[in-house]
């Protein structure tokens, strides 16, 4: 056999998808236990590679074994195997969600080079929720390279994929951009998108300061959706803001009708809301601006 016939690549769409699925939730459950990590650590101002995953009760060293995603949880019973203190059902939570996220987002995606792009914006994504939840924060630590993230993003996908991959991309290069460069046309999208998303939401959190004279909004909302905005651009951007106001006005009447409160002081945790609208208009969006574009042709 010649030397040459040795090298032809392998024909990987040969392998039914649903061995590329579950490799997809696989691949989203270690990396669950890597944002477990950055959920615990990042607001309490620890290094997050050092040192090893430790039970948070006795501190012990939790071995290898007793550290797989989800089946450990199962297997020990959602107890330390030292202490036996009850351990957080965040943790197989936090894996299993982003497992389901790998693959709706492989789902979306296909097999694409803009797949790692997709899947680290959404696990980013998931850690930024879980830590808004629970410390009402969103650290620079993400927000700010996840920025930086999103400019490289905007400027490599394109060469990347055969198709455009960013929602905004196809509306943009028949406009204005018609004759510019790929680049130049997905990056002033990323900008345009930032600005529409870090945008608003400033304006919102001035617009509550003025009217209430209490500051409503952290400047962390305003990062986020920099990134987010940077990310997906404006279509998905405006779907992003549209799905946290309203479900986050849902949950927070609901809330403070519970709570028997009227005089709507309670803070809510808007980044959850806005995370959740954002993984949501990353998987369906698209589909979603479509549909409300043909309404009006
Ligand atoms: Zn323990």
């Amino acid at each position: 056999m010649p030397a040459a016939e040795l090298l032809v690549t392998p024909t990987f769409n040969l392998l039914p998808p649903v061995f590329g699925y579950i490799l997809a939730g696989i691949l989203g459950a270690l990396i669950g236990s890597f944002l477990n990590v950055v959920i615990h650590r990042l607001p309490r101002e620890e290094s997050i590679v050092f040192p090893n995953s430790r039970c948070p009760s006795c501190g012990a060293a939790i071995a290898f074994y007793d550290n797989i995603p989800i089946l450990s949880y199962a297997v020990l019973k959602g107890a330390c195997r030292g202490c036996k203190k009850h351990i957080s059902a965040r943790y197989p939570l936090v894996e299993l969600l982003c497992a389901l996220l790998f693959v709706a987002v492989a789902w979306h995606d296909g097999l694409s080079a803009a797949l790692p792009f997709d899947f680290a914006f959404a696990a980013a994504l998931l850690a930024l929720v879980f830590i808004d939840a629970e410390h009402m924060l969103l650290p620079n630590a993400i927000t700010y390279p996840g920025i930086v993230f999103a400019v490289v993003a905007r400027l490599v996908v394109p060469y990347l994929t055969a198709t455009p991959h960013f929602d905004d991309l196809p509306s943009l290069a028949h406009g204005a951009l018609a004759n510019s460069p790929i680049w130049l046309t997905s990056i002033v999208g990323g900008f345009l998108g930032a600005l529409i998303g870090g945008g608003s939401l400033w304006l919102m959190g001035w617009t509550w300061e003025k009217l209430r004279g209490i500051e409503a909004m952290g400047l962390g909302d305003v990062k986020m959706m920099f990134m987010v905005g940077a990310y997906l651009g404006w279509r998905l951007t405006i779907l992003t803001i549209f799905v946290g106001v309203l479900s986050g006005s849902v949950i927070g009447i609901l809330l403070m009708a519970r709570a028997g409160r009227k005089d709507m002081q309670m803070l809510l945790p808007f980044g959850v809301f806005l995370g959740l609208g954002a993984i949501a208009a990353l998987l369906f969006g698209s589909q979603v601006a479509e549909w409300y574009a043909g309404q009006f042709r």
